[in-house]
């Protein structure tokens, strides 16, 4: 079978037979946003990230230091996705030797930048010279895990879900760019992304977020995530979802259907959660961003998405897989 069959998450699921299932130290192992590994007293949660530059990246967009941005939030918000606190990161780089220094150093910058603001310390790495097809970054980030690990598996039936910020706005952004757009409206937040780390510490300690996931691949997509880690169905309202201000002009100008963007575009590095859908007002209550209620935990194993009559909407395929989007 080719591995464009087999997609993504198809080999994942393979990768998983050969993982050690024994090691009591092991809290969380593949599947989850993070792993989470239990030493001494303390909770670790673990991930690593890659960006390559042609599938994640196109170098004629940003600036190397928003490169560098760019791949440290990917990893920052799979962190906040668990509640936990980052802490310390190690920075592979494979860069093309056909970069000038100032702009190798540019990245390294926006690594660093990116690192300081949330508290994080660099504390390695490994460097190499890239092929001429492009730059290739490795994040790997440690995080301390809080009182209250949020796990994929942790939704319950009945559970509100809720979503961070707004959505849409960095494949609206990638549209009009593709489709040749000058100043492409909202283009900062698929350029310099905000992973929701703050949003992560002040709900973390409330303790009554059920469930997270950030949704780096797309809303729909990563919704599904919950649903087989929690056993759980998930009905999403399309007129609740917050769209990101620029999506519908943007969509307006491609003849393009808004909401498409905000349910299978990623990159927006939001947190999809549940919790009781009592506690909206006190999960708002300690945000300085948007957290809004688009759906409900339901019995099943699926995501749906129903328009404002309540009529199901037909998604096309949702979301990326690595191996299908070539
Ligand atoms: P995310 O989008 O949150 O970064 P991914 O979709 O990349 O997560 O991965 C999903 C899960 O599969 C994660 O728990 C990740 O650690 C695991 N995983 C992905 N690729 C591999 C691999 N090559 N080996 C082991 N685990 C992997
Ligand atoms: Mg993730």
């Amino acid at each position: 079978m080719r591995l464009d069959e087999l997609g993504e998450f198809g080999l994942i699921a393979r990768l998983q037979d050969f993982f050690r299932q024994d090691d009591k130290r092991i809290v969380i192992g593949p599947g989850d946003d993070c792993a989470v590994l239990q030493i001494g007293e303390s909770f670790l949660a673990v991930t690593t990230d890659m960006m390559l530059e042609g599938r994640h990246f196109r170098r004629d967009w940003l600036t190397a230091r928003e490169i560098g941005a760019r791949a440290f939030v990917a990893a920052l918000s799979d962190i906040a996705a668990m509640g936990a606190v980052p802490a310390f990161a190690l920075a592979s780089l494979a860069i093309p030797g056909n970069w000038t220094a100032e702009e190798a150093t540019e990245l390294l910058q926006g690594l660093a930048q990116e690192a300081e603001s949330y508290g994080v310390s660099l504390v390695g790495g490994d460097t190499n010279a890239a092929p001429a097809a492009g730059a290739i970054l490795d994040i790997m980030l440690l995080g301390l895990c809080r009182a209250h690990i949020w796990r994929r598996s942790g939704a319950q039936i009945g559970d509100a879900v809720y979503v961070t910020g707004s959505l849409g706005g960095a494949a609206a952004a990638v549209a009009a760019k593709n489709a040749g757009l000058r100043d492409v409206p909202g283009w900062d937040c698929y350029a310099r992304p905000t992973p929701r780390v703050e949003a992560a510490a002040r709900l973390n300690p409330l303790g009554r977020v059920h469930c997270a996931i950030d949704i780096s691949d797309g809303l729909v997509q990563d919704a599904r995530h919950i649903c087989e880690c929690s056993h759980v169905g998930i009905v999403l309202h399309a007129a609740h979802i917050p769209l990101h201000p620029a999506v519908p002009q943007i969509a307006a100008q491609l003849g393009t259907e808004p909401l498409l963007f905000a349910l299978t575009g990623g990159e927006d590095y939001e947190l999809l959660l549940t919790a009781s859908p009592e506690d909206c007002e006190a999960l708002n209550a300690v945000l300085d961003i948007p957290l809004t209620k688009i759906g409900a935990v339901v019995p099943g194993d699926n995501v749906t998405v129903l328009d404002a009559q309540g009529l199901e909407l037909t998604l096309p395929a949702a979301g990326w897989d690595h191996f299908r989007n070539i």
